[in-house]
């Protein structure tokens, strides 16, 4: 009797003992980093080349359009962009339509009355050329910003993108902590190989970030042109990830980490070494769960339905149901016995079984 005793208790001290490591994924299902392929400069080989292209491989981008360029004024009165009504299909077919500005101009060499109102004027008039979403996303011309521009960007958009970070610095941005409004980008260039490209894209993979690709014309000339090809090599590349990465325009991947970076997952300890996981509020987006635990643990809605668990290492990982608050993680002495039946179970206990003997046996008996 002491001998079984001692076993229950120290299964239940090693069970409330269990520290769980959990974490919430900002990415949606299946998805372990995210991507963006944006086009700046308003290129007309933008509506014809890149937007088919991307659609094909169930893509979108983000286009950053110069108001001036789309009017064919100012600087642009030799560089036509692509009708209007094109870039307006493509908005409608879930293409994001960002803001370049009104004229291109570098916003911290101007003063502040003229960054303001290429950052105002810019928004409102893309606002009425796309009716039916904001327009969130800013690109600054030549990667150019200060602390003035910034603050100033984010009275109109979510994010503003500069340029690529310092070297040796990873390429894409860290969910938790970057700043929207100093989104750091990297550049597809003339001269490089989707090769270079997709391994950004795996560097992103194993970091868990966002990738935020910037591209100017394709087959065109122009600044930093890329061959069609080679984009396309580089979207197959993508597309074989099989969801791994999330490609999705710049203004989605925003919204979704704004709700991500104010959601708080609570721990509560439970009878038992159940742990109780809730957020805040419900969820209405489906989150991906991550803890780190050894054995055979499941998870359970409110009803008590267990979820689908997915197992790497010690690691698992389920998708948290979408319009919960909260879950119950299940240790594995519990979820092998109601496996078993409370029945089975003390039986098991009740009959006394060689093991025990020989463990309750004196010496030299
Ligand atoms: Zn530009």
């Amino acid at each position: 009797m002491p001998a079984r005793a001692f076993l229950i208790s120290a299964l239940l001290c090693g069970m409330a003992a269990a520290q769980v490591e959990v974490s919430l994924l900002p990415w949606p299902a299946g998805a372990e980093a995210a991507l963006s392929l944006t086009f700046d400069d308003a290129y007309p080989s933008h509506t014809a080349v890149a937007m088919p292209l991307l659609e094909a491989f169930g893509f979108r981008g983000t286009f950053y359009l110069i108001v001036d360029r789309l009017f064919q004024r100012g600087k642009y009165e030799d560089l036509p962009s692509a009708p209007l009504a094109d870039w307006q299909e493509g908005f409608r077919r879930g293409h994001e339509m960002g803001s370049h500005t009104w004229t291109h101009v570098g916003l911290d060499t101007i003063s502040a009355l003229q960054m303001q109102e290429e950052l105002r004027a810019a928004h409102q008039v893309l606002e009425g050329l796309f009716p039916g979403a904001p327009v969130t996303s800013l690109a600054y011309p030549f990667s150019r910003a200060d602390t003035a521009v910034m603050q100033e960007a984010a009275r109109y958009y979510l994010t503003g993108r500069l340029g690529p970070p310092p070297a040796g610095e990873p390429p894409y941005n860290d969910p938790a902590t970057d700043q929207l409004i100093g989104l750091k980008a990297f550049f597809l260039c003339t001269g490089e190989t989707p090769q270079s490209w997709n391994q950004a894209a795996d560097q992103t993979l194993r970091g868990g970030g966002w990738l935020v690709e910037a591209l100017h014309p394709i087959d065109e000339l122009g600044y930093c042109q890329v061959r069609e090809e080679d984009l396309e090599a580089h979207l197959d590349y993508l597309a074989g990830l099989g969801g791994r990465i999330w490609v999705a325009p710049v203004g989605q991947v925003a919204a979704r980490l704004v709700e991500w970076r104010t959601l708080r997952l609570h721990q509560t300890p439970l009878a038992g070494g159940q742990v109780l996981l809730a957020l805040d509020e419900p969820a209405d987006e489906a989150w991906q769960v991550v803890f780190t635990v050894a054995g055979s643990w499941r998870v359970l809605d409110p009803e008590g339905h267990p979820l689908p668990l997915e197992r790497a290492g010690d690691s698992l990982r389920f998708v948290w149901p979408s319009g919960q608050a909260a879950v119950t993680l299940e240790p594995p002495l519990i979820t092998a016995v109601r496996a078993l039946g409370w029945g089975q179970l003390k039986s098991f206990f009740l009959v006394p079984a060689p093991d025990f003997q020989v463990f309750s046996g004196s010496p030299g008996r």
